[in-house]
């Protein structure tokens, strides 16, 4: 939210660069006034409660603490989503980012923190397992 400051989030281990692009995504939200209910056709209580969708943060490296904060309200969920690697958001997760106000360049950004590569990496050889 835009409260003026950077408040880190998480157990510490939060990268500065993760931190910037999670305040940047507020920043540039499209859609900042809504925080859940019906927008731009996509049902976000629905999705707020979903697995599936959990499942793409934990997917792309984002820690299981933050892909929980994710859920809090529409804001929240766009901005952990710009912290993950965005090359392992499937097409269907990455369309309902853009309806719920994420710019499409954002999607552009590069993946710099190798702690979230390593933990998408681990992440995927567990759901691997699952099925
Ligand atoms: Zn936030």
């Amino acid at each position: 939210m835009d409260t003026g400051r950077i408040t880190l989030k998480g157990d510490g281990k939060i990268s500065t660069t993760d931190t910037l692009r999670h305040e940047l995504m507020h920043a540039n939200d499209k859609k900042r006034d809504a925080e859940g209910g019906i927008i731009n056709g996509v049902d976000f209580d629905k999705i707020q409660k979903s697995k599936e969708f959990r499942n793409e943060y934990l997917n792309a490296g984002v820690p299981a603490d933050l892909a929980d904060y994710a859920k809090t309200n529409k804001s929240e969920f766009l901005a952990v989503a710009a912290q993950g690697q965005f090359s392992k958001y499937s097409e269907k997760f990455k369309n309902v980012l853009v309806k719920l106000g994420m710019p499409e360049w954002v999607f552009k950004l590069e993946v710099t923190n190798a702690e979230t590569i390593k933990l998408a990496k681990s992440n995927e050889a567990k759901s691997v397992k699952k099925h």
